[in-house]
C-alpha cells in the first residue's frame, strides 16, 4: 500500500501560527522533509520518532537538490508511509509547492495539502502595515525578487510593475533590491514611494528597516539588511509608526 504526502505551510516562523491542522500532520508523520525556512520554534517541535530529512534549502544554498527532494518524498510514498513536506509560509506561494504536487500526481502519490499563512500579507501586517487599504491601495502584486531585472529576459512585467499605484510585495528580493528599486522608478514608479523592508517577519529578532525607493537600497546596504525579509511598495507603508501589533 502506498503512503500519502502532505504539503504543509509553516506559517512565518512563529509557532502559534502553524494551523492546528499541520501540527497533527506533522505529529502523526513517519517522515518529515524539511526547509530551514519555517525556523527554529517550529523545526524543535518535529516529533523525534519519524525520520527528519533537512533538505536545507534557503536562499539558494541546498543542501539537497528539487529532483532529489521529489525523489526522497516519493521513495518513502511508495514504502508505505506517511510523509510530511514542511515549507515555510505557504506551500504554494514561491515554495515550489506546486511543482512537487505535480511530481507527487505524476508518480500516483495521494496529496493532500495544509494550507500555511504566508509570509507575504502576515510579515507586513505584524508591523502595522495592510498590503490593501481603502486610502492608499486596492491591488497588491506578490513578485518574486529572485532574478534580476537588468539581466536577460524578466519572467516580471516591469513596465507594468512601474505604472501600478497598488502594493508591491518582494519575497526573495534583499540581493536585488537594488536592481528592483531602479527597474520600478525607471518604468514610472516615484522615487518618493515608501518602501519597508521587514526582515525575520514575526521572530523575535525581527528587524523594520524603511525608505523610500529613490534611497532604500542605499539604506539596506548600510544596515546590512539580510534575508529571509519581506520588502513592501506603496503607500500603505506610509502607516508604519514602529509599534509591533504581533508578539511572537
Ligand atoms: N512560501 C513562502 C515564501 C517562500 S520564498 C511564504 O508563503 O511565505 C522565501 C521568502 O519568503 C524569503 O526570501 C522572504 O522574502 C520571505 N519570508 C518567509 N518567511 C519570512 C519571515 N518570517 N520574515 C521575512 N521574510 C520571510
Amino acid at each position: 500500500m502506498s503512503g500519502k504526502v502532505t504539503l504543509v505551510g509553516s506559517g512565518p516562523g512563529s509557532i502559534g501560527l502553524l494551523a492546528p491542522r499541520g501540527r497533527e500532520a506533522i505529529e502523526a508523520a513517519e517522515v518529515v522533509l524539511y526547509d530551514q525556512l519555517p525556523g527554529e520554534e517550529i523545526i524543535a517541535v518535529l516529533p523525534q520518532h519519524a525520520e527528519l530529512i533537512d533538505c536545507g534549502k534557503y536562499g539558494g544554498d541546498h543542501t539537497l537538490e528539487q529532483d532529489e527532494i521529489e525523489a526522497l518524498m516519493i521513495d518513502r510514498a511508495r514504502a508505505g508511509k506517511n510523509v510530511v513536506r514542511l515549507k515555510g509560509g505557504d506551500s504554494f506561494l514561491f515554495g515550489r509547492g506546486g511543482e512537487e504536487m505535480e511530481s507527487l500526481r505524476a508518480a500516483g502519490i495521494e496529496v493532500a495539502v495544509v494550507p500555511g499563512i504566508t509570509s507575504a500579507i502576515a510579515v507586513p501586517e505584524a508591523v502595522g502595515i495592510p498590503v490593501t487599504h481603502r486610502r492608499f491601495a486596492s491591488q497588491v502584486t506578490v513578485i518574486t525578487g529572485h532574478e534580476d531585472p537588468t539581466k536577460g529576459e524578466s519572467a516580471l512585467d516591469w513596465r507594468l510593475l512601474g505604472q501600478s499605484r497598488g502594493t508591491i510585495v518582494v519575497l526573495m528580493g534583499v540581493k536585488n533590491l537594488p536592481q528592483i528599486a531602479a527597474a520600478l522608478v525607471e518604468n514610472g514608479r516615484s522615487p518618493k514611494t515608501p518602501v519597508a523592508i521587514i526582515e525575520r517577519g514575526m521572530r523575535p529578532d525581527q528587524r523594520v528597516t524603511v525608505g523610500t525607493l529613490g534611497d532604500i537600497a542605499g539604506i539596506a546596504r548600510a544596515q546590512s539588511v539580510r534575508p529571509p525579509a519581506v520588502i513592501v511598495i506603496g503607500d500603505v507603508v506610509s502607516l508604519y509608526d514602529g509599534t509591533t501589533l504581533f508578539r511572537p
